[in-house]
């Protein structure tokens, strides 16, 4: 078991409790992390970020707290297994903390100031003015988070991309200044590129909790259908006959990111695949409400099974918590033996260096530390 963990490699990704989890993540994280989790040939760490959602939630921490929940019963819910994968929670790890306030040394404000994902959220959150420190540098802690447990993948959507960038800068930084030490974490996103960036259902945004664009994966039936029904389509599109426009139509996005073969035999049958639906609507002749109808079945088909599981848990609700407080204790030792490592190449451990004790000055004798030990007895 030891020898074949040894050749596993290690899986770390995560999700800000601010809500439920919602379809981008389904397709842009959750789906490859269950995938992988069931291969059996990774060890998957998978955590709820609840520090990094206080740098721009800090005067509402309720909202954390509450959501904290939310955020593990979508797991569960969607796969993610304890029995399989080491769920813990942000917070939980102080080491982790230590390690961002090393890996803040390594990095200069204009460089994260430049990131573009970091920009995008400074404005969306209309942080122009004044952003909080802890938001600007949050790419720093989640070196931090990736690094603590010897992570080399990190599941996520394309918006990762440059935070993991910064991540490797300091894994590189560090490891010329202090000796290999951390292992450099590549993104893993998926192979569809709509599922790197699902748009939200305004159809311009990417689905995003802070944006209100979202269909979540608890969401009721009627709601799920309401939802599909009310989203954009081609704004060119206005009468049946009329040709339509696939590429910038969220439902063919969502088709695309969700809908299979079998999905047209069992729902619509008059076209083999998506190809042939996507043609028809492109030559005019094919309704909004008619694809709109369909993506409703296939998402409520995705949904159904990922809801029951849900409510199940929901009924459980002690295991939830139990398993969160078991997954962090677990998550936090392998957090502190990386924190060793960090210590030791930086030189911070001073007292177990005997080397550094005895370099400049030596003991004439012991008088000293026995009357230490004496007093200490
Ligand atoms: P918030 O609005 O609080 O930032 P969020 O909806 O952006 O929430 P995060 O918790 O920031 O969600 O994202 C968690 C993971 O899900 C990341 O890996 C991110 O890339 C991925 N993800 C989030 N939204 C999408 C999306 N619309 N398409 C693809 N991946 C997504
Ligand atoms: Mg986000």
């Amino acid at each position: 078991m030891e020898n074949q963990n040894e050749r596993k490699k290690i899986l770390l990704t995560g999700d800000r409790p601010t809500g439920k989890l919602h379809l981008g993540h389904y397709v842009g994280s959750l789906r490859n992390r269950v995938a992988m989790q069931n291969s059996g040939k990774y060890i998957p760490y998978i955590f709820i970020s609840d520090l990094q959602a206080l740098t721009d939630n800090a005067r509402d921490p309720e909202k954390i707290r509450r959501n904290l929940i939310e955020v593990a019963l979508d797991y569960l819910a969607v796969g993610i297994d304890p029995n399989k994968s080491i769920i813990f929670v942000q917070s939980q790890i102080p080491e982790l903390s230590e390690l961002t306030m090393y890996y803040m040394n390594l990095v200069t404000l204009s460089r994260l100031q430049r990131n573009p994902t970091i920009k995008t959220e400074i404005k969306e959150r209309g942080f122009e003015k004044s952003v909080p420190v802890g938001f600007l540098t949050y790419p720093i802690s989640q070196a931090a988070d990736i690094t603590a447990f010897d992570a080399e993948l990190v599941p996520g959507g394309e918006d990762q991309e440059p935070i993991l960038e910064q991540d490797r800068e300091i894994v590189r930084t560090f490891n010329a200044i202090y000796g290999e030490t951390l292992v450099e974490p590549y993104l893993i996103t998926p192979d569809k590129d709509i599922c790197k960036r699902l748009p939200g259902t305004d159809g311009k945004n990417k689905m995003s909790k802070s944006l209100e664009n979202c269909i979540y994966l608890s969401d009721e039936p009627e709601v799920i259908q309401k939802k599909v029904m009310g989203m954009f389509t081609d704004p060119n599109h206005l009468r049946i006959e009329d040709p339509g426009n696939v590429e910038d139509n969220a439902v063919f996005k969502y088709l695309d990111a969700f809908c299979t073969d079998e999905h047209f035999q069992k729902y619509l049958p008059e076209y083999k695949n998506l190809d042939e639906l996507k043609a028809h609507y492109r030559r005019g002749g094919l309704g909004d409400v008619k694809i709109k109808r369909f993506l409703n079945n296939v998402l409520q088909e995705t949904l159904a099974p990922i809801r029951e599981r849900r409510h199940y848990y929901e009924q459980h609700i002690d295991y939830v918590y139990d398993m969160l407080e078991e997954g962090s204790k677990i998550a936090r030792q392998k957090a502190a033996e990386v924190l060793k490592r960090v210590r030791r190449a930086i030189g911070v451990e001073y007292f177990e260096d005997m080397e550094l004790r005895h370099s400049v000055y030596t003991n004439i004798d012991d008088d000293l530390q026995e009357n230490m030990g004496g007093r200490s007895r």
